[in-house]
């Protein structure tokens, strides 16, 4: 079952928006769930992560396993005004991602910020699409974990879309698709908290065909479950 419950509520030309939530909990796997957070459009014209998010959601239909032992919470528009109008910002012209842990006052970054906060989740899953990249690639931050969930993830998506080997993506220092540094302010769990186990954000090529990326999105994160409780069973073994 997929419980939805909508977060916030703001004004923006005179329409109210909130930003839509969406929790699974996963088959119970002993002891407490990994509490995991997938976030998308963030940027509003990035439409094709919601679309992956969705089609992940009805995968766990036919094969729940995959969520065995996750609460998921879901953020599949993180940016409503951005969406609507078809833009990268919000409607007040920020880029959201780059607002995070700044003590801004816009309310979709207060209201995600809040539900970091709150949750404190083991794991954050950001999905973007880049317009300037012809390949999949992404960004690990926080522990060495999460470069051993975002490669097989970036294999799994190769099913679909070629991986972006350059040296170099969006101005950072690349190795097989794995970037290391990341921008400032972007959705993340802040410095006092400290990383998540695993923070990855995950890019499609934005110009590629639609459906080749909203599959990629869904086996990359399907990938990214089942390796992480398999490193966490691993740990627990040893
Ligand atoms: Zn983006």
């Amino acid at each position: 079952m997929l419980i939805s419950k909508p977060l916030g509520g703001f004004q923006s030309n005179g329409s109210q928006y909130r930003v839509p939530r969406y929790i699974k909990l996963g088959p119970v796997d002993g002891g407490d769930p990994f509490r995991l957070a997938i976030f998308s459009v963030i940027h509003g014209d990035e439409s094709a992560g919601a679309l992956g998010l969705a089609r992940f959601i009805q995968k766990l239909v036919d094969l729940p396993g995959i969520a065995k032992g996750y609460v998921l919470y879901l953020y599949p528009l993180c940016n409503p005004t951005g969406y609507e109008d078809g833009t990268r910002h919000n409607r007040n012209g920020y880029d959201l991602n780059r607002l995070f842990w700044k003590n801004s006052s816009e309310p979709e970054v207060k209201i995600l910020e809040n539900e970091i906060l709150s949750h404190m989740f083991q794991g954050i899953i950001t999905l973007h699409t880049d317009d300037t990249s012809d390949g999949v690639y992404g960004y690990v931050h926080g522990d060495v974990l999460s470069r051993h969930i975002l490669e097989p993830a970036l294999t799994a998506a190769e099913v679909y879309i070629p991986r972006n080997q350059r040296l170099k993506i969006d101005g950072f220092k690349a190795e097989t698709g794995i970037i290391q540094d990341c921008f400032e302010g972007i959705l993340r769990s802040p410095s006092e908290l400290g990383p998540a186990t695993f923070e990855i954000t995950f890019e499609t090529p934005q110009l590629i065909h639609e459906d080749l990326q909203v599959a990629a999105f869904a086996s990359a994160l399907e990938t990214m479950l089942i390796k992480y409780r398999e490193m966490m069973a691993m740990g627990a073994n040893i």
